[in-house]
C-alpha cells in the first residue's frame, strides 16, 4: 500500500525547518506531538493507505496515532 495524501501531508505537518544563517542551510526536524521530542528521522508510516498515521515513537511512546495527538 501506498501512504494516502493525508497521510503524508500528517507527516509534513510534524515537520519544523530552520534557515540556519549564515551558512544558508535549512535544517529540517520532526517533532513528535505525544512527548515533543525531535529528531532528524522522517517518520515512517507504518499503516500506509489507511485512516489515521500510525508511526513510531522512539522516545518511548511506541506506536502511535498522529491525529490522536493533534
Ligand atoms: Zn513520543
Amino acid at each position: 500500500m501506498t501512504p494516502t495524501k493525508e497521510q503524508i501531508k500528517t507527516i509534513h505537518d510534524m515537520r519544523e525547518r530552520t534557515l540556519i544563517m549564515p551558512e544558508m542551510k535549512i535544517y529540517e526536524r520532526y517533532v513528535m506531538p505525544c512527548c515533543g521530542n525531535e529528531t532528524n528521522d522522517t517518520p515512517i508510516i507504518e499503516n500506509a493507505g489507511e485512516a489515521l498515521t500510525q508511526i513510531i515513537c522512539r522516545f518511548g511512546c511506541g506506536f502511535i496515532y498522529v491525529e490522536n495527538w493533534l
